[in-house]
């Protein structure tokens, strides 16, 4: 039998978004949604949509780059590239806004467009970084 999830409101526009229908997994819960396409809440006009979990739901973006400020936008499509390559990262995990990635991104290149990066290296302590 196919069972909805619990309306929810889109945190951008506030469009209702109503469940997909989804066959429950052997536990009763829905199945689990890493990335937009898999989320049974999804806002088509914002781009967001809240993932399946009962407990602490998440808002996964379709872009991955919607996910960090636009000012810190530039070259992180060529970092996450770079990430692909070496197996590190997945393009995917950047769009949740639980991302520990994502927001990485945005504290070291804002501080890179400020001018202060030396600032960062010192402070964990890479002072060689700041003298050469
Ligand atoms: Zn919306």
């Amino acid at each position: 039998m196919s069972m909805h999830l619990a309306s929810a409101q889109c945190r951008r526009c506030g469009k209702e978004l109503t469940s997909r229908p989804f066959e429950p997994k052997t536990d009763g819960s829905a199945p689990t949604a890493k990335k937009f396409e898999q989320c049974l809440r999804q806002c088509l006009d914002c781009g967001q949509a809240l993932s399946n979990s009962a407990r602490a739901p998440r808002w996964i973006f379709r872009d991955y780059r919607n996910n960090v400020p636009e000012q810190v936008r530039d070259g992180l499509e060529e970092a996450v590239g770079k990430a692909v390559k070496s197996a590190k990262s997945k393009p995917g995990q950047l769009a949740s806004e639980s991302s520990e990635d994502a927001l990485t991104w945005t504290v070291i290149r804002h501080l890179e467009l400020q001018g202060s990066l030396a600032l960062l290296c010192y402070l964990v302590g890479r002072v060689d970084a700041v003298e050469s």
